[in-house]
């Protein structure tokens, strides 16, 4: 008997339901035993029933064995204190899901805002700190008339073991022909916060004499991965400089709607596209669905590693590859530069696996 896979699924807001319901239908297409479990949140959901992130919804994402989000959330819909909602945030915290995965990937015959060179492809993973740095201060700063003021909260706990997910990763991608290198991104010149990082990934990096480990400092980082994209392999950094380095990256990858990515942590996995709720676009079924079957995509690559199903891993590969193979022959939406429709472009994607 094969496991079921039970998937926790928020559709969410805004263009959310629109790629979520073809991205599911993709997954009923492959040979595996998905069993999906609907979960009410966001912006919708607080309307409805005054909290973003229901009980009920955070109870079934824990018994899950993995978790699919597509963009919870509106702008318009706001908190008494004027806040914008931030349930995938939450959800964040309430999993502990500490090491946000942002892949970059540059295909040849893909849109990108870069010239590359003849032959260089762009394959890299950012690896997003994400329950503390910059972000430990969120929506609890101090703010007075002349003055305000955030922490930057660096423990040697989360700071070690994110350190040690990108080891992890970059060991897996070393035995699919990576270069096996993992660099800090950091600000260690300035601050001695960031030191004290540097020192523990160095810490982490000697127990793995198989691959390489450097450093770089973020701003120049922000500059390497315009200039020589190609160069990189993993790279893992604190949490603000990771969401601004990861939007870079999806900038690279031709914009938003190419950007998959996934929140890990010990038990639990979040995996969903780094775009949000579109409302500028929601309703008209125009959305780029692509971001959000990567997403799956990933899901699958996880799953059949911690279940050890090579057949998941394969199906993976698949997904990946079916994109790619619309991306390059324009079997796109218009963001893309293609004619297709939210369903016309996932029906692409389904009709090359
Ligand atoms: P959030 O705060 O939730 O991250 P955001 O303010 O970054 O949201 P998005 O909702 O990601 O904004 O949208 C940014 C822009 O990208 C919008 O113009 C939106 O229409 C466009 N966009 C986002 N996702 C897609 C998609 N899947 N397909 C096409 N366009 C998209
Ligand atoms: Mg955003």
């Amino acid at each position: 008997m094969s496991k079921t896979f039970n998937i926790a699924v928020f559709s969410g807001d805004g263009i959310g339901p629109e790629i979520m319901a073809p991205t599911l239908d993709l997954l009923r297409g492959l040979e595996h035993d998905f069993a999906f479990h609907d979960c009410p949140a966001g912006a919708a959901s607080y309307r409805e029933c005054g909290s973003d992130l229901p009980e009920r919804s955070l109870a079934t994402a824990r018994a899950a064995d993995a978790i699919l989000l597509s963009a919870l959330g509106d702008p318009a819909v706001r908190k008494p204190d004027g806040t914008e909602l931030t349930p995938q945030i939450d959800l964040r915290i309430a999993l502990d899901l500490y090491a946000g995965v942002r892949p970059v990937r540059i295909v040849p015959g893909m849109r990108t805002p870069l010239a590359l060179p003849e032959g260089k492809t762009v394959d890299f993973v950012l690896i997003r700190e994400s329950t503390e740095g910059l972000f430990h201060t969120r929506n609890r700063g101090r703010v007075e008339p002349d003055l305000a003021e955030e922490t930057l909260r660096l423990t040697r706990k989360s700071t070690a073991r994110v350190c040690d997910f990108a080891f992890r990763m970059a060991r897996e991608r070393l035995a699919e022909g990576h270069p096996g290198r993992v660099t800090s991104v950091d600000k260690a010149n300035v601050f001695r916060a960031f030191a004290f990082w540097r020192g523990i990934f160095d810490e982490v990096a000697g127990g793995y004499p198989d691959l390489t480990a450097d450093h770089a400092y973020v701003d120049a980082m922000a500059l390497w991965m315009v200039i020589r994209p190609w160069d990189w392999d993993v790279m893992v950094t604190e949490n603000m400089f990771g969401d601004i380095l990861s939007d870079l990256g999806a900038g690279l990858m031709g914009g938003l709607g190419m950007a998959p990515s996934a929140d890990i942590g010990e038990d639990h996995a979040v995996f969903q596209p780094c775009h949000g709720s579109a409302p500028d676009i929601a309703g008209r079924g125009v959305a780029n669905p692509f971001a959000m079957i990567l997403s799956a995509g990933m899901m699958l690559d996880w799953l059949g590693r911690r279940y050890d199903v090579p057949d998941l891993l394969r199906d993976a590969a698949r997904v990946r590859a079916a994109v790619d193979g619309c991306i390059v022959a324009g079997e796109t939406t218009g963001d893309l530069g293609g004619m297709l429709d939210t369903r016309g472009a996932a029906a692409a994607v389904m009709a090359r696996l």
